[in-house]
């Protein structure tokens, strides 16, 4: 299934394809600040329909992961990351997909402050 995101504004919108069967959410210090419930797709399976030019990349740690977030309005809609095995991801921030019913997403935690 293909789902649409976007920031706040309209800035940064994108389409990601695949099935969300749960959402991961981590307690590490910045994502326990965003509050993301985080959804892992292969970075060619989002399309953004913006330019990419238009987001900010806040990198932080050991700056292996790219928070992609709107300059205009704050909001991070996902964040690029290499999967242990090379292959680029995205983790799409599931609370910005539009037409979703978050509260039926079973969401496992995820320990990310310890790692
Ligand atoms: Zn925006």
């Amino acid at each position: 299934m293909k789902y649409q995101g976007s920031c706040h504004c309209g800035r940064i919108k994108f389409e990601a394809e695949g099935e969300i069967t749960s959402a991961l959410s981590c307690n590490c210090s910045m994502c326990q600040r965003k509050g993301t419930l985080m959804w892992f797709v292969p970075r060619g399976n989002m399309q953004l329909l913006t330019p990419e030019e238009d987001t900010s990349v806040y990198l932080f740690n050991k700056h292996v992961i790219k928070h992609r977030f709107c300059p205009e309005c704050g909001i991070h809609p996902y964040g690029e990351a290499k999967a242990p095995s090379g292959e680029p991801m995205a983790a799409i921030n599931l609370r910005c997909i539009e037409g979703i019913d978050l509260q039926a997403i079973p969401v496992t935690q995820f320990d990310g402050r310890s790692v």
